[in-house]
């Protein structure tokens, strides 16, 4: 029951035990081609171009940033947690002018605020982070992307902890990039960053008139591989990770199986349950508001403000693995229950059961 990496199911593993494909043959294209498909498909993002390339979820937020912002120019960022100020700090260190909008803990972000914030500067892009996997927060990224829009800023969104287990709606939505990785809710082996990108940013980013300062996450330099791979021909930046595409080629058959809806709302249910049962233990999760609970994710307070990690080894004894908490403000005092990928309802159960043997014997 942890945020990750989540379990990958056994045919996944069983895939990945296939000898590796030299990277010129039709097959292994065909393979990658169809990644990119998927990964299309599972956030809605018809017109955009999917990116799939060795790396982690903090790759494709670097990459992102030193492939098609402009290192002149501010941006803005949109914190709710360790995950937001990871992207702020991300951007400072790649020497950006970030400014921060900070949500507090178990709060909603004020959009009249972001909408006074945004008409200060001319922020060229806004950062937003769907699933704050530090708090269980669920952002309205369709109402902050169309701010951003209004104020002609990028509407960038870090999806690691959402895609596969929340509603995506790219296309709709206007977002401009969205990036995520394998292991959380998509329940695919680490060691890919996926992007999403759409026309806006594939114009922003054929029409630079600076230079990244990074040559080997700079995306535009990805962007003709993955042309090439979706018209079946050879392209070369870096060697792609052979195994871990055809470990995510599996996931992503299977979610597509399942139905994208129907995993979504297969989580939707994960979480009610776990939350009705929480309730009636008197456990608080973090997040009150419904509408903005994770789906996948869900972080609680420990209960009578027991140490965070006595109560996660009390838990392990008992055969539940969960993990502290991470917002910094809360990290001891707070934990976090993943129910991502492949989790049962059978699971939650059993994440239940044992923290109430805690509560009721102390
Ligand atoms: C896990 C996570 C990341 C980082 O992903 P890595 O693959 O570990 O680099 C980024 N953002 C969020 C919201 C996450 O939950």
């Amino acid at each position: 029951m942890i945020v990750g990496p989540a379990q990958p199911a056994p045919l996944v593993l069983a895939r990945m035990s296939e000898p590796a494909q030299p990277l010129t043959d039709q097959a292994f294209i065909a393979l990658h081609a169809r990644c990119l498909r998927l990964l299309r498909q599972l956030a809605h993002a018809h017109e955009a171009l999917a990116v799939i390339v060795p790396g982690t979820g903090t790759i494709a937020l670097e990459s992102i940033v030193v492939s098609l912002l402009d290192p002149d120019r501010p941006v803005l960022v949109i914190s709710a947690g360790w995950w937001g100020d990871t992207w702020r700090d991300i951007c400072r260190t790649c020497g950006y002018a970030a400014d921060c909008i900070t949500v507090g803990i178990g709060d909603n972000l004020d959009l009249a605020q972001l909408d006074a914030v945004l008409s200060e500067k001319p922020y060229q892009a806004v950062l937003v982070t769907h699933v704050e996997s530090s708090t269980g927060l669920l952002t309205d990224v369709r109402a902050i992307a169309e701010i951003a829009r209004r104020h002609g800023a990028l509407c960038l969104v870090d999806g690691v902890a959402a895609l596969g287990a929340e509603t995506v709606d790219f296309s709709t939505w206007g977002i401009d990039a969205y990036m995520a990785s394998p292991q959380k809710a998509i329940a695919a082996p680490a060691g890919l960053a996926l992007t999403l990108l759409s026309h806006g940013a594939l114009l922003a980013l054929a029409n630079r008139s600076w230079h990244s300062r990074s040559y080997s996450l700079d995306l535009a330099r990805w962007v003709p591989v993955m042309h090439a791979v979706e018209e079946g021909r050879f392209g070369y930046f870096q060697t792609p990770a052979g195994s871990l595409l055809t470990g995510l080629s599996a996931a992503l058959e299977l979610i597509v199986r399942e139905g994208t809806k129907e995993r979504v709302e297969r989580h939707r249910q994960l979480r009610r349950r776990l939350h009705a049962g929480l309730a009636e233990i008197g456990i608080r999760s973090v997040v009150d508001d419904e509408s903005r609970q994770a789906n996948g994710i869900t972080v609680c307070w420990t209960p009578d403000e027991r140490n965070a990690s006595r109560l996660v080894s009390m838990l392990e004894r008992i055969g539940v693995l969960v993990q502290v908490g991470t917002h910094p403000k809360v990290a001891e005092t707070s934990f976090r229950i993943g129910h991502l990928g492949n989790v049962s309802s059978c699971d939650i159960d059993t994440t239940l059961d044992a923290l109430c043997q805690i509560r009721r014997h102390g």
